[in-house]
């Protein structure tokens, strides 16, 4: 489980809330259950059930099992989609290691809003399941022009052009290091956006085939397709 602030050894913890009913009820947690416990700050840890009731417990924190990650240096800059499926690739991506997700807001998105709080909680629940130590930062949704003034130099921008490109396997083998995917929404990116897109030095389009796919498949590929490149 996800705990904030950050654990250190031989502190007793309160857990209440939904976290504290889950542990307590759903898990039917016992005085002396261990526990595992992350933090997104020094990483994960064992600690042990002290005391039970119906929607609080206390633990005490042990010992630490595993330093907080070193998260791969990938971003996923990806514009929203409908509800289901953005939480979707969301969730995706946490479990995949991606560092951040942006999301990006472009002309042809039909959705323009997002529920910041409700992806961070399948963000929560994606690296608790998949058993991250680090949890993947949510950025605030950006239009795509500000997101690509004054993209970072050291960072390659894998940008997945439906309409073709290099091979993404290849040009993230090409470019090692520090790198953001950017995936555009159900109707795609339009003519302005992708001048405005490769006029970024370090814009590099990609081709995921020759299939068109749907954006979430496109996020899930693209990311899966780095982490292999880069051995993560
Ligand atoms: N504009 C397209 C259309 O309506 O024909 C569809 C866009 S596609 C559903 C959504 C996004 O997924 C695209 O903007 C692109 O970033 C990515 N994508 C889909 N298929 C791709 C492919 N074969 N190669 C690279 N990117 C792809």
């Amino acid at each position: 489980l996800y705990v904030e602030p950050s654990l250190s050894a031989g502190e007793m913890r309160r857990i209440d809330g939904a976290q504290g009913h889950y542990l307590a009820t759903v898990m039917r947690l016992r005085a002396g259950d261990p526990v595992k416990l992350f933090d997104d700050v020094t990483g994960e840890w064992l600690v042990v059930a002290s005391e039970v009731r119906k929607r609080d417990v206390t633990l005490e924190v042990r010992e630490l099992l595993r330093e907080r990650e070193v998260v791969p240096d990938l971003w996923l800059c990806a514009a929203p989609i409908k509800k289901g499926r953005i939480d979707w690739v969301v969730e995706k991506a946490c479990e995949l290691g991606v560092a951040r997700v942006a999301p990006v807001l472009t002309r042809r998105a039909v959705v323009d809003k997002l529920n910041l709080d409700r992806l961070r909680a399948h963000m929560v629940e994606a690296a608790e399941q998949c058993g991250r130590t680090a949890l993947p930062q949510l950025a605030e949704p950006v239009k795509l022009p500000a997101l690509l003034r004054d993209w970072p130099a050291e960072r390659a921008l894998f940008f997945a052009d439906e309409s073709g490109g290099v091979p993404a396997l290849d040009a993230m083998r090409a470019r090692p290091g520090p790198a953001a995917i950017l995936i555009g929404p159900e109707g795609g990116f339009d003519a302005d956006e992708r001048d405005t897109i490769r006029a970024v030095p370090q814009a590099v389009g990609v081709s995921l085939g020759p299939r068109i796919l749907r954006a979430e498949t496109a996020a899930a590929a693209a990311v899966s397709l780095w982490m292999g490149a880069a051995g993560d």
